[in-house]
């Protein structure tokens, strides 16, 4: 880690050294309007695994090829495949700590709100109520031809479209696809006026969700296990887990 930038601009933390956090816990309490942008490090302590952490990938694939419209079309087995594999992984699954933690702010009045690139559902499970799921998610299921609902059973038994035999997919987000407009309607509009945008858990490499930290006129904070390429944009930069950062930080709230 390098710890010879300009300390006045960046806050960084190893953790266990308090000074982030506290400058953060102050923003937060400071702040009329904070709004919290999440990825799959998010829930990585729910042992969902994350894209781009470098562990053993599913068969050796790079996920980012398989989760795509052309891997839909062309590869429609492998593409099964996967998100089979997903569906049933997430099955034994609970949302984390980290999840209850941002759910439990949001009822205190001290968050309003996640945005999240998440598909799996654990920020509204943990009991979060203002979320706005920008890729979508992998708990339902429609036809990627004529948009006809089906069943997660269906689409785990490989069944086709019941109305026009066309390919099941889930409701999510694929690379190579336009975002759900209402939820990156209500996102933006909520990071624009916000006074702070914390980011927990994102390589921050998709696009457009990674333009967002910078169309607030707010103070921009990102809690992540490891460093982006982002890192320099922002006011606060906390390299922790999760898991580990948000029960201190909600210590440190009091
Ligand atoms: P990413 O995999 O590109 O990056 C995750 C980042 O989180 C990494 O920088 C990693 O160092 C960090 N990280 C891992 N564990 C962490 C922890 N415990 N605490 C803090 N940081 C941690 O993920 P992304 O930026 O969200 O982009 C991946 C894309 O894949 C998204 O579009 C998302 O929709 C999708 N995805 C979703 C899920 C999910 O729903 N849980 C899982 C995998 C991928
Ligand atoms: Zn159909």
């Amino acid at each position: 880690m390098d710890h010879g930038r300009d300390l006045n601009r960046w806050s960084r933390v190893c953790f266990g050294d308090g000074g982030a956090l506290g400058e953060l816990s102050l923003l937060m309490k400071k702040s009329q309007s904070t709004v919290i942008l999440t990825g799959a490090g998010m829930s990585t302590e729910s042992d969902i695994p994350d894209f781009r952490s470098k562990d053993g990938w599913w068969r050796n694939i790079d996920p980012t090829t398989v989760a795509t419209v052309d891997a839909l079309k062309e590869n429609y087995s492998l593409f099964h495949e996967f998100y089979q594999m997903r569906i049933e992984n997430l099955e034994s699954r609970v949302p984390s700590g980290g999840h209850y933690i941002l759910a439990k702010w949001e009822e205190q009045g001290l968050i309003d709100c996640v945005a999240t690139q998440n598909v799996d559902g654990f920020h509204q499970a943990a009991g979060s109520k203002e979320v706005y799921e920008l890729h979508g998610s992998i708990r339902t299921i429609r036809c990627h031809d004529c948009q006809s609902p089906a069943s997660i059973d269906e689409f785990v038994a490989g069944d086709r479209c019941s109305q026009c035999g066309g390919k099941l997919r889930p409701n999510l987000v694929l690379f190579g696809e336009l975002l759900p407009r209402d939820a990156w309607e209500r996102a933006l509009a909520a990071i624009r006026q916000a006074d702070l945008v914390v980011v927990i858990g994102s390589s921050l490499q998709v696009s457009p969700v990674n333009t967002l930290p910078s169309l607030t006129s707010g103070k921009v904070a990102i809690i992540n296990a490891e460093e982006t390429e982002q890192d320099e944009m922002f006011d606060i930069v906390i390299h922790g887990k999760a898991g580990e950062v948000l029960p201190k930080l909600d210590e440190v709230l009091g």
